[in-house]
């Protein structure tokens, strides 16, 4: 199989597609409310993902996250899923979601070849859940997340953004999870990104957080370290689930970068934090042929930067998470 490495020896098999910048929930951090879609038009067709899955799997991607705005929005995901299953080289296929829809479609995403889910949930609040997506869903993400379970769409992943203030009193409870439900929770660092950005000193460290939930028990270090992932797990004594922190900000994980991005416009994006793309759709829209696109897809790899520099005052950047995908 063939491998692909980018300037500072990281190799790269990861692609993340962000396929709509739509989402039927409206998060602070994430978006602002008065945020303007794309055109139809602008976003990739299915056949353009595939075309550029089939070129980024024989050049060495073998793993494929679908994300957005909500993925699950898009009509037809499932088509889209059949479509990266039946690549020859890719044989991981998740998706980030926010577990509004997954009771629904959780047995169809996996009849369909959808290995696993990441649901991303800051509360187990009713009215903080309204507080932070601007709706009432809260139930349909708790149903959802077990339904996912059931099915099998395994490891669910459960992100939580802790945002100080906002949501950090629940660091605890949504740790005991891990030990009553088997949850499996990742605490993610709330990056300076669209309304994020202005809110300086709501992040809440990796490491605060752990020492936080330390209250219900010592912490063993979690998993042999599978794939480049961002996160560090752990584990309470006699928990099936994780805990697991990804700390985006006070201490960078950017020297195990293993990923692409490709915006829901279409747009190559090397480091989810450097607004400098490539147009990847533009390029196919003109009728570039697959050898044109291979070069367009190793310069991206190639021009990937050594880390962000978030922590010695460098932008945040323009582009709204919703479509880059996180
Ligand atoms: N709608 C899907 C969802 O809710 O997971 C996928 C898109 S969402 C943009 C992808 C991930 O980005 C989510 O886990 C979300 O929590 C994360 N995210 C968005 N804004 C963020 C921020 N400012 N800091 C950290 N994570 C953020």
């Amino acid at each position: 199989m063939a491998v692909i490495y980018d300037s500072w020896h990281r190799q790269i098999n990861y692609l993340r597609i962000s396929i709509t910048d739509h989402c039927n929930l409206n998060c602070v951090y994430c978006s602002d409310r008065s945020f303007t879609h794309l055109p139809r038009t602008e976003v990739l067709t299915y056949e353009e993902i595939h075309r550029i899955i089939n070129i980024t799997a024989a050049m060495g991607i073998n793993k494929v996250r679908l994300t957005g705005g909500e993925p699950l929005l898009r009509p037809d995901v499932t088509k889209l899923i059949r479509m990266i299953a039946n690549t020859p080289g890719i044989d991981d296929i998740a998706a980030t979601t926010n577990g509004t829809l997954l009771f629904k479609m959780a047995a169809e995403l996996k009849a369909a070849g959808l290995h696993r889910v990441n649901v991303s949930l800051d509360t187990l609040k009713t009215d903080r859940f309204e507080e932070i997506t601007r709706h009432n869903k809260l139930e349909e993400v708790i149903a959802g997340i077990a339904k996912a379970n059931r099915i099998g769409l395994v490891p669910v992943k459960i992100n939580m953004v802790v945002m100080r203030g906002k949501n950090d009193d629940e660091v605890i409870e949504f740790a005991r999870k891990t030990i009553t439900d088997g949850w499996n929770v990742r605490y993610i660092e709330d990056m300076p990104f669209g309304c994020s950005a202005n809110e300086a000193g709501k992040m809440v460290s990796a490491h605060e957080i752990q020492e936080r939930i330390k209250i219900l028990g010592p912490l063993e270090p979690w998993g042999t370290k599978k794939g480049n992932g961002p996160a560090k797990y752990f584990r309470f004594p006699g928990a099936t689930g994780t805990v697991g922190f990804i700390s985006p900000i006070t201490e960078h994980f950017c020297n195990t970068c293993n990923r692409l991005r490709i915006t829901a416009d279409g747009h190559l994006r090397p480091c989810l934090l450097d607004d400098d793309e490539i147009d990847l759709k533009k390029a196919m829209r003109n009728g570039a042929n697959d050898d044109a696109l291979r070069a367009l897809l190793q310069q991206a790899v190639v021009s990937k930067r050594e880390r962000h520099h978030l922590n010695e005052g460098e932008r945040a950047p323009e582009k709204p998470m919703r479509q880059i995908g996180g």
